[in-house]
């Protein structure tokens, strides 16, 4: 099967006509071809989209949200077929996609095709004078995301981008680029009209680069790795494009000795685990109050040997395949990593699970629980996105925080106690763009989403979306 390129309202082959190899990473097999397009495609899709701008952008909001609804619409029509695509590109369990990539693609439609009804404008008065602030849409715009939730993350940058009545080029990652194309199918049924929403499909430094660089691209939305993030940032900068970026995290759980202990252990297995561990707000180091942390660590590697490595087809797997080569073997040589820095592994580490024999080849992690690691060695600083997590002790709140803070990162955690104040104290303290208390992953669209240090720059979500892919302009009457 050949993925095409969406351009100026038609699936179209890449300039190049060059192809690159699709691999299911549950099987390790090649399974379809996606467009190696270059920056020609690009700069047709730029050409196509400041084409669509002009009549896009003078559509009423209730025009725009009309079309982006019947979008959602099809996405939910088609949530089994999307959610088949997704596992088969990325490996994650297919209960997984359906329950939560798919409807969130269908709910990020829905946001902002709703929101941007109500999205209002301020106005100030003086006598004489009333000043009043426009918020028009910026143009054309760029939006360039990841592999681990791919069309999760691509409908929640292109549809604030399309709701605000921008024109959007937009490039999903190489390695899950299926559920995008099968994305731009539903487009073109909804009746978007042609230019309004193009994707190109490719490598980060041929596609991803020529966005970034093109002049008549005003914005670029991009998630995704903390080095691509400072080379986007490095290019786009100097040419004063605006700049959302969500970059990696190395997210602390913190747990206190009064939290309520068993739900504790529920939701930071989940929290550790879930798709893979290759979530951006996963907690992949733990911190547990000295008094419970032989408790907690003895009832933690239970739970966790409980969760089932299988084929992401099979309706049992609370974990599948990683999503590639590469990014297995680079997980495994955390696992090295941190037995040569003196972590000891309680469960997981580098055997192969044994799934079935349509996954013989498969890049399977067993969830891997280490301990005896200090917070400042590589393992505990550096991001490894996978299914591996490490547990520490501390011996008072302050301790707590200076381990939270240690890094780099400053993306999400989670703080566990029954102390209503030290709850609020730890959640100020911390430096992250997002604390959860005593839950995880509990998401309302209207919060601002987004990272401090280098997590990222700038915050996707309900307003602060539709504030980012618009430029406001302040107008002064004399009255
Ligand atoms: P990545 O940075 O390798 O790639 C992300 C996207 O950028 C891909 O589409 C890629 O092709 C493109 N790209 C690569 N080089 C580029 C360049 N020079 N110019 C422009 N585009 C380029 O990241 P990944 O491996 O796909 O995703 C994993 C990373 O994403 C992890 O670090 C994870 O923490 C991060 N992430 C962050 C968030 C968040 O909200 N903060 C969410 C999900 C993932």
């Amino acid at each position: 099967m050949q993925i095409k390129n969406y351009i100026n309202g038609e699936l179209v082959e890449p300039i190049s006509n060059k192809y690159i190899e699709n691999i299911n990473p549950a099987t390790g097999e090649v399974y379809s071809y996606l467009p190696d397009s270059d920056s020609r495609d690009v700069n047709k899709a730029v050409q196509a989209a400041s084409e669509a701008f002009n009549s896009w952008s003078r559509k009423s909001a209730q025009e725009r949200s009309q079309i982006l609804l019947k979008i959602a619409d099809l996405i939910e029509k088609n949530l089994d077929k999307l959610a088949l695509a997704e596992t088969t590109d990325n490996g994650k369990p297919l209960k997984l996609s359906k329950k939560v990539d798919i409807p969130r693609a269908v709910e990020n439609f829905r946001f902002f095709a709703t929101g941007i009804i109500h999205f209002a404008s301020e106005s100030h008065y003086q006598p004489h004078f009333l000043n009043y602030t426009l918020r028009m849409p910026l143009g054309v715009v760029g939006c360039i995301s990841p592999w681990n939730l791919p069309l999760y993350l691509f409908t929640w940058k292109v549809a604030p981008a399309l709701a605000a009545g921008n024109c959007v080029v937009a490039k999903p990652s190489e390695i899950t680029p299926m559920t995008a194309y099968l994305l731009a199918e539903l487009c073109i049924e909804a009746g978007l009209p042609r230019g309004v929403m193009n994707i190109v499909h490719g490598y980060g430094s041929t596609v991803g680069t020529a966005i970034t660089q093109h002049p008549s691209i005003r914005a670029i939305s991009f998630t995704g790795g903390t080095k691509t993030g400072q080379e986007i940032a490095r290019v786009a900068a100097p040419m004063f494009k605006k700049l959302s970026l969500e970059l990696g995290g190395k997210n602390a759980t913190l747990v206190f000795a009064d939290c309520d202990l068993e739900r504790t252990i529920h939701e930071t297995v989940s929290a550790s685990f879930s798709n893979q561990g290759q979530i951006c707000l996963c907690g992949s180091r733990i911190f547990v109050e000295q008094s419970i942390y032989e408790v907690f660590v003895q009832k933690f590697v239970e739970r966790t040997k409980k969760l089932i490595v299988a084929d992401p087809l099979d309706e049992r797997a609370n974990l599948g395949a990683v999503v590639s080569k590469s990014h297995y073997e680079k997980i495994l040589s955390y696992i090295d990593l941190a037995q040569e820095e003196g972590g000891k592994i309680l469960y997981g580490g580098k055997e192969k699970p044994v799934v079935n024999q349509r996954c013989e080849k498969g890049y399977f992690v067993y969830p891997t629980v280490i301990t005896g690691l200090d917070a400042y060695c590589r393992t505990n600083q550096e991001e490894i996105f996978g299914p591996v997590v490490t547990i520490q002790p501390f011996d008072t709140e302050e301790e707590a925080i200076i381990f939270a803070n240690s890094t780099q990162y400053g993306l999400a955690g989670s703080i566990w106690t029954q102390n209503l104040a030290r709850a609020h104290r730890v959640a100020q303290a911390v430096e992250s763009g997002i604390l959860w208390v005593n839950c995880w992953l509990i998401r309302d669209l209207r919060t601002p989403f987004g990272g401090m240090k280098q997590s990222g720059v700038g915050r996707e979500g309900g307003w602060e979306a539709l504030r980012f892919f618009t430029e406001p302009k302040n107008i002064c009457i004399q009255i």
